[in-house]
C-alpha cells in the first residue's frame, strides 16, 4: 500500500507537470502562464511596475518547409533555451508553435528596451542544427503597467506591440504606446466607412 501511494504522488505530480509545461521545451505552457498573470497583476502594489513581451520567431515557417518538422522542434529548443539563459528569473512560456510570452521579475520590469533588445539579438545569432546554420529572427512586442492591471488588457497590448514590430520589418521590438491604439480606432473607422 505504501509503495502504491509512493508511485501515485509521482505520477500526480508527472501529470501536473504535464499540465503546466510545454513538452518540446519544457518552458510553462499559455495556461500555467495566464494563471500566473493573473495573480501576479491581481496582486500588484500600487507602484510596482510589471511588463509582458510576446515573442515571435520570424519566418519560422521556412525553417520547416526547407529543413523539415524535426529540425524546426530543434530550432524552437534551442531558442528557448537560449531566453532561458538571458531571463533565468522571469517566467518564460511557450504559447504556441513559434510564440512565447514572457514575464519579466520586477527588476527587470525597469529595463525593457534593452532586454527585448537582447532577444532578438539572442535569437538573431545562427543556430548551428547537424552542422548547418540556420538564420531567423525574432521580434518583439511589449506592454508595460504599474499596479494591478487587468491581464486581457496588458495582453492586448502586447499583441498589438508585436504586430507594429513586424509590420516594421521584423528582428526588431516595439513597446506599446496609447499612438498604436489611435492607429487602430483609425483603421476601424476607415474600415466601416
Ligand atoms: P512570421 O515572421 O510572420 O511570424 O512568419 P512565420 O513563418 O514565423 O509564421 P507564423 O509565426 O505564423 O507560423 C509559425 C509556424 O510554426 C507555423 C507552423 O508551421 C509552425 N509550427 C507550429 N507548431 C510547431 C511545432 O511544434 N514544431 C514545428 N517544427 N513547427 C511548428
Ligand atoms: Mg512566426
Amino acid at each position: 500500500l505504501f509503495r502504491r501511494s509512493v508511485r501515485l504522488a509521482a505520477s500526480r505530480a508527472e501529470l501536473e507537470h504535464q499540465a503546466s509545461h510545454d513538452a518540446l521545451t519544457g518552458l510553462a505552457n499559455r495556461n500555467f502562464f495566464a494563471i500566473r498573470l493573473a495573480s501576479t497583476l491581481a496582486n500588484a502594489a500600487a507602484d510596482q511596475r510589471h511588463c509582458i513581451l510576446f515573442v515571435d520567431l520570424d519566418r519560422f515557417k521556412m525553417v520547416n518547409d526547407t529543413f523539415g518538422h524535426p529540425v524546426g522542434d530543434r530550432l524552437i529548443m534551442m531558442a528557448a533555451a537560449r531566453m532561458r539563459d538571458l531571463l533565468p528569473k522571469s517566467l518564460i512560456a511557450r504559447v504556441g508553435g513559434d510564440e512565447f510570452n514572457i514575464l519579466l521579475s520586477d527588476a527587470d520590469a525597469h529595463n525593457v528596451d534593452e532586454i527585448a533588445r537582447n532577444i532578438v539579438a539572442a535569437v538573431r545569432a545562427p543556430f548551428e542544427i547537424d552542422t548547418v546554420q540556420i538564420a531567423i529572427g525574432a521580434s518583439v512586442g511589449a506592454a508595460v503597467t504599474t499596479g494591478p492591471c487587468d491581464p486581457v488588457e496588458l495582453t492586448r497590448k502586447a499583441d498589438i506591440a508585436l504586430y507594429h514590430a513586424k509590420a516594421a520589418g521584423r528582428n526588431t521590438h516595439a513597446i506599446f504606446g496609447s499612438h498604436m491604439d489611435e492607429l487602430l480606432s483609425d483603421r476601424r473607422a476607415l474600415e466601416a466607412d
